[in-house]
């Protein structure tokens, strides 16, 4: 059987340049790779005269020496020996595959299998959206389910990919550099397919190259009782989608404190004003309170002093490092009346011109400071 030309093997011209043979030789090599024709002996036989073609058309020596004398000029035929250091007639499937390092990079060197499973991509995983949720005091303390409208990117429907032109499919880049110590290969993940081994082929209109179109979804967050101000929820699957079928990205839900107008917290506890009438203050009183476990009544005693602080225990915030909760202070405030009706006026100047009514402090009234340190203790 004669033996065919080199060039027409490769299907370049006799002044192709040394790229355009690699890449001639590249293209037939995965067209005609065993393990994309599994017993199919005549791709076998392909793959091994493209690679025979390649061994003596990549060495320029070799290349002359065919140029001039044909197969015979490269060991090839039967005429023999010849210009020694031939090539021995057809290579092994060893030879062919030592022989990939330099036109796909190493990991192809290792033989069969190395090539075509995917076994290199890997599982791309869509980008992460971050939201804020404002919170108030008792939802943070009980937890909550809140439903939010997120902009997420989704997968088009109709989108059709194909595997990557760029790395066919293996998602890596292989760029092989000369240096004095020799060739030194370097991988990295490919910039046509970012890794994944496939680019979009059909993109329905409205969406971007990857195949991604932005969607208003309505996402339930689950908020566990006990959350605090800065804390971040990781909702899985519900940030944008990967292009072609990998792994969605994740939500991330920052939970923020909703400033409370009539409760102030400081640590565990919970601080609350709370205005009574000067009449309440001097009869006594039961006032309903909100807390973050619901509504309490709290009792005024006859006689309350301004600036009184109660302490309801226990109803502040649970405590993250214990199993205790902390406490509330509910800041009594007594309203001094600023409009009196004719009667009232009477009332208490008649009080005033009898000596009664007066401040009486007994010098065991706690200063603000006693207070302050009361609510510490
Ligand atoms: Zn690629």
């Amino acid at each position: 059987m004669s033996k065919r030309d080199y060039y027409e093997i490769l299907g370049v011209s006799k002044s192709a340049s040394a790229d355009e043979i690699k890449k001639a030789y590249r293209k037939l090599a995965i067209k005609f790779h065993p393990d994309k024709n599994p017993g199919d002996k005549s791709a076998e036989e392909k793959f091994k005269e493209a690679a025979e073609a390649y061994e003596i058309l990549s060495d320029n020596d070799k290349r002359a020496r065919y140029d001039q004398f044909g197969h015979a000029g490269v060991g090839g035929a039967a005429s023999g020996g010849g210009f020694g250091g031939g090539f021995g007639g057809g290579m092994s499937m060893e030879d062919i595959f030592s022989q990939f390092g330099d036109i796909f990079g190493g990991h192809f060197g290792g033989g069969f299998g190395s090539f075509g499973g995917g076994g290199r991509q890997q599982q791309i995983k869509g980008s992460n959206l971050r939201v804020r949720i404002k919170l108030n005091l008792e939802e943070m303390v009980n937890g909550t389910t809140k439903t939010i409208k997120v902009k997420r990117l989704k997968l088009a429907p109709g989108v059709t990919s194909k595997t990557c032109p760029t790395c066919h499919g293996s998602g890596a880049q292989i760029k092989v550099m000369n240096t004095m110590f020799g060739q030194m290969q370097t991988q990295t993940t490919c910039g046509t397919c970012g890794g994944l081994g496939k680019v979009a082929d059909k993109i329905p209109a409205g969406a971007n190259a990857e195949g991604l179109v932005k969607t208003d979804e309505e996402v339930s967050i689950n908020i566990p009782a006990g959350a605090r101000d800065g804390i971040q929820l990781n909702v899985r699957g519900k940030g944008n989608d990967a292009p072609f079928g990998g792994i969605p990205g994740d939500l991330l839900v920052v939970i923020e404190e909703e400033q409370d107008q009539s409760i102030k917290r400081e640590g565990d506890n919970l601080h609350q004003e709370l205005y009574i009438s000067f009449a309440e203050a001097a009869l006594g009183t039961t006032k309903e309170i909100n807390t973050v476990g619901g509504k309490v009544k709290i009792k005024i005693d006859a006689g309350t002093q301004s600036g009184k602080i109660l302490r309801l225990a226990g109803k502040g915030l649970p405590s993250i490092d214990s199993y205790g909760r902390g406490d509330m202070f509910i800041h009594v405030n007594v309203w001094t009346p600023q409009k009196l009706t004719k009667e009232q006026k009477e009332f208490f100047e008649n009080a005033i011109a009898k000596g009664e009514m007066q401040a009486e402090p007994s010098g065991k009234e706690k200063s603000f400071f006693d207070k302050v340190r009361d609510m510490f203790n």
